[in-house]
């Protein structure tokens, strides 16, 4: 088992190293936190308390799009173009796929090889196993650590199926939409609920022949995105066209994302939106940890094998097994 093999570092230890962006102190204190054993769990903790004030500073983008829209292609282009610029960059992403067929689609090694050895970058792949809510929660406290690191643009990348867009953008202050011209929104497999949550869109792969094609599907996803009502952002979802190959555009995605930020820090809307999420995320752990309590009751376990017969043989409703296990609560 690799817990035992694993030195274990004080809560102090991971602190200072995770302050001193000691990139290894940070990877363990990462595995840390993504352990399901209860042990650990205290210790992570009590590092991600005390890495807590210091984080928050940076900005936080999130990236969806299909499979071969771009987007390692796109985060390394624009990645690296930060990380020139001086900014730390730091890569986290959430691949439902992992758990399910243990070859993720985003878990690639050979992904974004400049970015991943550029100095002032950090790239951390989707955590590989527990539910969505899990790898979820271990993503956000990750966050925290990179941002106590010193990390001042973390990007949380995600792939456009399931219910990770929802999760992602529920942790980040920016969210961003890849899409391909020309292919119909039903090819892209892109749910429009999706589209109604992006602060920009931008076409991918706007190079070569594809440009004009590109071009041409800026006014179409303009009109797709006017249908949506304005947000409590004050902002109105921009979109953009770029080419990772000849970074082309590039740039221009940053301009976008500064102007939002500039906007909503002016408007009170930025901070507003991140206590927003906090206190969603309250309410999910609290939802999380009573739901977790109440199956591990051993009274519920000894009797819900019995009252789920009992509702299957019609014998009592769902809702009166329902209430019987929650009076019968030791
Ligand atoms: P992901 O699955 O969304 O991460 O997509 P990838 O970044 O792996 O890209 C899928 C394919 O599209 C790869 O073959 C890339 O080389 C290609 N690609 C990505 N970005 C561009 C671009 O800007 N222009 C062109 N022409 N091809 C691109």
């Amino acid at each position: 088992m690799t817990s035992f093999k694993r030195k274990r570092l004080t809560a102090d230890e991971y602190y200072t190293g995770i302050l001193n962006a000691d990139r290894a102190v940070l990877g363990k204190a990462i595995t840390l936190i993504e352990s399901t054993l209860e042990t650990d769990k205290q210790l992570a903790n009590e590092v991600i308390e005390r890495c807590l004030p210091h984080s928050g500073n940076g900005i936080r983008v999130g990236i969806t799009g299909v499979p071969g829209v771009g987007k390692s292609t796109f985060i390394e282009s624009f990645g690296m173009f930060l990380a020139e610029a001086g900014r730390k960059v730091c890569v986290l992403a959430i691949d439902p796929t992992s758990q399910i067929s243990h070859g993720s689609i985003l878990g690639d090694k050979t992904r974004m090889q400049n970015l991943s050895s550029h100095p002032n970058a950090f790239i951390r792949p989707s955590p590989s196993s527990g539910s969505l809510g899990g790898v979820t929660r271990s993503t956000r406290e990750t966050v925290i650590l990179c941002e106590a690191a010193g990390f001042d643009t973390v990007i949380i990348e995600t792939v456009g199926v399931g219910q990770s867009e929802t999760a992602v953008h529920g942790m980040v202050d920016f969210f961003l939409l890849l899409m391909l011209a020309g292919a119909g929104d039903e090819l892209q497999g892109i749910k429009r609920g999706i589209m109604e949550m992006c602060d920009a869109l931008i076409i991918t792969k706007a190079d070569g022949e594809n440009k004009t094609k590109a071009q041409r599907a800026i006014v179409e996803y303009r009109n797709a995105l006017h249908l949506y009502p304005p947000t409590q952002s004050g902002w109105a979802a921009k979109v953009g066209i770029c080419s990772s190959l000849t970074g082309e555009g590039v740039p221009e995605v940053w301009d976008i994302i500064t102007e939002y930020e500039t906007l909503t820090k002016q408007n009170g809307y930025f901070t507003t939106h991140r206590t927003e999420q906090e206190k969603q995320r309250l309410h999910e752990t609290i939802e999380q940890l009573l739901k977790d309590r109440f199956y591990h009751n051993p009274a519920v376990v000894k009797k819900i094998k019995e009252l789920e017969q009992q509702v299957a043989d019609k014998k009592i409703s769902a809702y009166s097994a329902a209430e019987e296990l929650m009076k019968n609560r030791e």
